[in-house]
């Protein structure tokens, strides 16, 4: 991720920096043809958006074209903004507040670098000593039961684990209940696939326990119980359908808070090369 940024924060920016920014993200060794690779192209600068003409091809294409702002009328300044909120965990009802737009506006900014973050984290793969263990979304602490109930939802988490038990990078995916088993101690074979998606090759060992609140583990319980909590408390409960998208949000502020990185250049680059999604994939994606 090398890419050029305008001078001074991205607070400061322009639109006209915003998409400056976006275009060395996007084309980080100049001008690429999205349909033939060619890498020289004219100009067309009639238009606010301007327009690229592969001088091979002559197809055309814009800087926001095929990425996660693809057709957009939200000024890229407000998602930078958005970028930020989503990390501080903001609703989208409070992104519609700080961003002025409306509730479904918001929403969909949400959901798009949600779904780019989704994209993302199936490529990142967890390293060194890592732990994992699991836990049960929708569980009340009424229940006694060791059954499954419909209504829960197991949840992995995977942690590397440094020095003193400190969790350095951690990710989380919704399990089917089919792997899972039917007891909420969630079955070996659950973890042990989740390994073998999301650990490296190259890890030391991975240390995984099919219950919840084994002290060696305490430290990514915690993380898995409060990402539950948050789930319910702040957001009033996540229907399964988005639940994944939201355990990479989650994960992902976590994540970002530990390396100390920027937020936006990491994000913009997500978002300048991954695949958009529309509104109705969003909606009818199952
Ligand atoms: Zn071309």
């Amino acid at each position: 991720m090398h890419f050029t940024l305008p001078e001074g924060s991205w607070e400061t920016w322009t639109e006209e920096q915003c998409m400056e920014a976006l275009y060395n993200a996007r084309w980080p060794d100049g001008f690429r043809c999205p349909r033939c690779s060619y890498a020289h192209c004219s100009v067309l600068r009639s238009r606010k958006n301007p327009l690229y003409v592969c001088a091979s091809c002559r197809h055309q294409t814009s800087i926001t074209a095929g990425t996660v702002f693809h057709g957009t009328r939200t000024p890229l300044r407000m998602w930078f903004r958005a970028m930020i909120w989503l990390v501080e965990e903001a609703t989208s009802v409070e992104l519609s507040e700080i961003l002025g737009v409306t509730y479904k506006t918001a929403w969909l900014i949400g959901h798009k670098l949600r779904d780019a973050l989704t994209q993302q984290s199936y490529d990142q793969l967890l390293s060194g000593l890592v732990a994992v263990t699991g836990g049960i979304y929708g569980w009340r602490r009424a229940s006694s039961s060791l059954v499954m109930a419909t209504s829960d939802q197991p949840v992995a988490i995977g942690g590397t684990v440094e020095g003193d038990e400190d969790i350095r990078e951690i990710k989380m995916e919704h399990l089917s209940k089919r792997e899972a088993g039917s007891s909420r101690l969630i079955s070996r074979f659950a973890h042990m696939k989740f390994s073998d998606a999301h650990v490296s090759e190259e890890v030391k060992a991975v240390r995984a326990f099919p219950y919840f609140g084994m002290n060696k583990l305490a430290p990514l319980s915690a993380i898995l119980t409060h990402t539950l909590r948050w789930f319910d408390h702040t957001l009033r409960g996540i229907g399964p359908k988005h639940l994944q998208a939201y355990l990479n949000h989650q994960s992902f502020a976590f994540n970002i808070a530990k390396k100390a990185l920027a937020v936006v250049p990491y994000m913009l680059h997500l978002c300048a090369t991954r695949k958009r999604i529309t509104y109705r994939e969003l909606i009818w994606a199952s």
